[in-house]
């Protein structure tokens, strides 16, 4: 049977590293990887074919087969159609995905022996949901929230807290709105003012 693992938390919370620590240790046994990201997420070096905001994307093992897509269920599709039995699969920036419930619960089905790493934000800079993450706990073998540190804290010489939560730092109300530090902050609940 298939696992499904769950990582979300804020922007700057190390999902994406977390995921990519375990697909570098099963990697490093041999075993076939596939990452994941999402084609919207270009922040940054646009030049290079997987970089994200994240710099250890860059430096996925070798022998990790890379896809930065927009349709999810395209990939199961040819998961399941060619019998292409990874061993992990990570699914990154899960967030923006819109067919992410449906393509993750698929995969459960169809596949024998696979671990797969969901990593995403689980709201958005109004607390809200975002995305099909959530949809998914249900269907998980784990979940974990991560938090980072909590920047306006920091800045305050207050005590070093945890920040579970997104803050926009520009006048936008779009639910979607690309960006990184420039736009975002973790925070704390109290500094979360919305
Ligand atoms: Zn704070």
């Amino acid at each position: 049977m298939s696992r499904l693992h769950i990582k979300i938390g804020p922007m700057g919370s190390g999902k994406t590293t977390d995921g990519l620590r375990e697909l570098g240790i099963q990697s490093s046994l041999n075993r076939k990887t596939c990452y994941i990201t999402h084609v919207i997420d270009n922040r940054n070096n646009n030049h290079l074919p997987f970089s994200t905001h994240n710099e250890s994307v860059n430096r996925l093992p070798t022998s990790t087969i890379a896809y930065k897509i927009d349709n999810l269920k395209s990939f199961v599709d040819m998961v399941i159609d060619d019998d292409l039995k990874y061993d992990l699969i990570m699914i990154d920036e899960a967030h923006f995905f819109i067919d992410l419930f449906e393509s993750v619960k698929l995969l459960l089905l169809h596949t024998q022996n696979t671990d797969i790493i969901v990593c995403g934000l689980d709201g958005d800079y109004m607390m809200n949901p975002i995305g099909q993450i959530l949809e998914l706990i249900p269907l998980s073998d784990t979940c974990i929230k991560l938090n980072s540190k909590c920047v306006k804290c920091n800045e305050e010489d207050l005590n070093i807290t945890n920040a579970p939560f997104t803050l926009r730092t520009i006048d936008n109300d779009e639910q979607i709105l690309i960006g990184g530090m420039d736009m975002y902050l973790p925070v704390c609940r109290s500094h979360h003012i919305v």
